[in-house]
């Protein structure tokens, strides 16, 4: 793809992203694929048992692994409600932020929180592996509530702006990503998992929520829907031995995090970065935020709808197996 017709694409990537109820849709059918590429990899096991006396009738993997987004919306129900009131920092739940430079998620680096993405998802095989009590769960989750915000996380840390973070600073004048680890605070600015890249109207991190998903799902099966979607990649890409996580799986999210960070990198990578702007924060505080336009080198989409294949084929593999050593076979 030449530059011009880049640019040309990226005002469609801008006309989409503005729509909030495309935005919505799209970002459902990702975790939606993975949640049905779990349930194929563990149908007739007692893992598939386990996950059904957690779930209401009608419900599976794929409808309740968009449980954690709706409600940001706001409560639906008694669980819901419940859900919210006792844990009022649950968006942050999707999320960690470690700068994409390092090698490992660790605990207590730039951007890792108690409350983020990798500390939710251990605390939750806790709940459901029985092993939590009132210290390791304060926010009273419950195990049905944990197996619906699992199969929502299984999707998050595979995203790559929901676990490595962009951190820019003026370097001779000009904004470039660099490593905070070491520079003095304020010395630097998030890019918010690249939700301040803007393109067009739109922003990176939509892009890849959304767009690429959608796009990677026409490609290879002709339409977005995350059935047709999940029977090529079951069809198509087989588990790699990488994806396996090793050690207890109290560990996996950590070292599940740390394997998405190329990622992180290469969707980086290449990135024209233009001057700093101030803008209204859509969700304060503080009041403003930065932002900066970004242009994105040529063949960004290619690569990018290659990666959603790859991602969420994996999503599916780990949350399977991640059930499964949950509630492994009887012997
Ligand atoms: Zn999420």
């Amino acid at each position: 793809m030449n530059r011009f017709f880049s640019r040309i694409a990226l005002l469609g990537v801008a006309a989409l992203c503005v729509c909030p109820a495309i935005a919505w849709g799209w970002g459902s059918e990702g975790h939606e694929t993975i949640g049905m590429l779990a349930e194929r990899q563990i149908a007739g096991t007692r893992a598939a048992a386990e996950v059904r006396k957690l779930l209401r009738f009608g419900e599976t993997l794929a409808v309740v692994s968009t449980w954690a987004d709706r409600v940001k919306r706001g409560g639906f129900d008694a669980e819901s409600d419940d859900f919210i009131l006792r844990n009022p920092a649950h968006p942050s739940y999707h999320y960690t932020d470690i700068p994409f430079q390092v090698a490992d998620y660790r605990a207590g680096m730039v951007g890792a929180r108690p409350s983020d993405l990798v500390h939710l998802y251990e605390r939750c095989i806790a709940i459901l592996r029985g092993r939590s009590d009132a210290k390791s769960n304060p926010t009273a989750i419950t195990p049905r509530v944990a197996l619906l915000l699992v199969a929502h996380f299984a999707g998050d840390i595979e995203q790559p702006f929901h676990v490595g973070g962009g951190y820019i600073a003026e370097v001779e004048g000009a904004p470039r990503f660099v490593d905070p680890r070491g520079r003095p605070r304020g010395s630097y600015r998030s890019d918010i998992g690249a939700n301040a890249l803007m393109i067009g109207a739109g922003n990176l991190h939509y892009y890849w929520d959304i767009l690429a998903v959608q796009r990677a799902m026409v490609r290879r099966s002709g339409a977005p829907g995350a059935r047709a979607y999940a029977d090529w990649i079951a069809a198509n890409i087989k588990p790699q031995a990488a994806w396996d996580a090793k050690g207890d799986a109290s560990s996996w999210p950590a070292q599940w995090a740390g394997s998405v960070l190329p990622l992180a990198r290469e969707a980086r990578a290449g990135l024209q970065l233009g001057p700093r702007v101030e803008v209204p924060n859509p969700s304060p505080p503080p009041i403003y935020r930065s932002e900066w336009t970004v242009a994105l080198p040529p063949d960004y989409e290619r690569r990018a709808i290659d990666a959603v294949d790859l991602q969420l084929a994996r999503g599916g593999y780990r949350l399977a197996r991640l059930l499964q050593d949950i509630w492994p076979e009887a012997r």
